[in-house]
């Protein structure tokens, strides 16, 4: 069987430890709140006991990205483009808006967020293991601390 690890959503984490009790390794319990991937062995009781689902089991080698054809790329950018621009629209009107609509434009900016994360993974972009993610945190390394961004490239092999 291929192997995997688990994986934590902090943001569904109720924070009840039911999986550091059943972790047989320790993974589970790290200061960060994200599970050990060098402790964890996969067995994934962690992922079995979490009554928010907040755990995920992963392969611990990601697929190969798929190939995407340019003219697929550049349609998908160009709808986030136009994504941004309703973005800083949004920003605009919010600004100006009572206390009563600024919850709206903060939901509409957010769904337009969420969107354009969307179209990025789905134009070949923020998948870890992808050559193009490898050379954009290469570009981080010229700007500041390197330390987290090393330990990333050293985990993350390009695969496509
Ligand atoms: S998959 Fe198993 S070893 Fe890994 S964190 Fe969960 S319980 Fe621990
Ligand atoms: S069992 Fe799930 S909800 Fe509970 S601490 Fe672990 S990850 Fe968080």
């Amino acid at each position: 069987m291929e192997k995997r690890h688990a994986y934590r959503n902090l943001k569904l984490c109720s924070k009840d430890c039911l999986c550091l009790f059943v972790c047989p390794t320790g993974a589970a319990d790290t200061e960060t709140g994200q599970i050990d991937f060098d402790k964890c062995i996969g067995c994934g009781a962690c992922a079995a006991a979490c009554p928010a689902r907040a755990i995920t089991m992963l392969p611990n080698k990601m697929p190969a990205q798929q190939v995407k054809q340019q003219e697929v790329i550049q349609a998908l950018f160009e709808v986030a483009n136009q994504k941004i621009e309703e973005i800083k629209i949004l920003k605009y009107l919010l600004e100006q808006a009572t206390d009563e609509d600024k919850k709206l434009y903060q939901a509409c900016i957010h769904s337009n967020k969420v969107v354009i994360e969307d179209l990025m993974r789905e134009a070949g972009y923020m998948l870890p293991q992808s050559k193009n993610t490898n050379q954009f945190l290469q570009s981080l390394r010229q700007k500041g601390p390197t330390k987290i961004i090393d330990q990333l490239l050293d985990k993350l092999t390009v695969n496509d």
